[in-house]
């Protein structure tokens, strides 16, 4: 009885011993290939979620342009020498060949025109 329990205990040790190397499914290279698989999906993960959790770039829109007084913001008549501002209805009357434009009322004046007293340029 004793002899057969040693049998036993031999043949499960051989058993275990033999099952020994197979127990490491993978190859050297092959643990390698897992652990390099391993790690990129590691940083793809890790990658992953930093672009989805980043917020689309506000397209915030451009400040409003601010209402800058047109190069031609004054229309002086050269036949009644009158300056007017460019939305004056006196400026759509006017004939196009009489039309002088200013940059403002200041420019106007100087050279010789007098404000509407219509539209009041200034
Ligand atoms: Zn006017």
């Amino acid at each position: 009885m004793k002899r057969l329990l040693f049998t036993l205990f031999l043949a499960s040790s051989v058993l275990a011993v033999a099952q020994a190397p197979a127990a490491p499914p993978q190859t050297k290279a092959e643990k390698k290939a897992a652990k390099k698989a391993e790690k990129k999906a590691a940083q793809e993960a890790k990658a992953a979620p930093a672009t989805a959790a980043k917020p689309a770039p506000a397209t915030r829109p451009a400040p409003a342009a601010k209402a800058v007084p047109s190069a031609s913001a004054i229309v002086a008549n050269k036949d009644s020498k009158t300056f007017h501002r460019a939305d004056c209805t006196f400026v759509a009357k006017m004939k196009p060949a009489n039309r002088v434009a200013f940059a403002n009322a200041a420019e106007a004046a100087r050279a010789g025109y007098k404000p509407c007293k219509v539209c009041k340029p200034e």
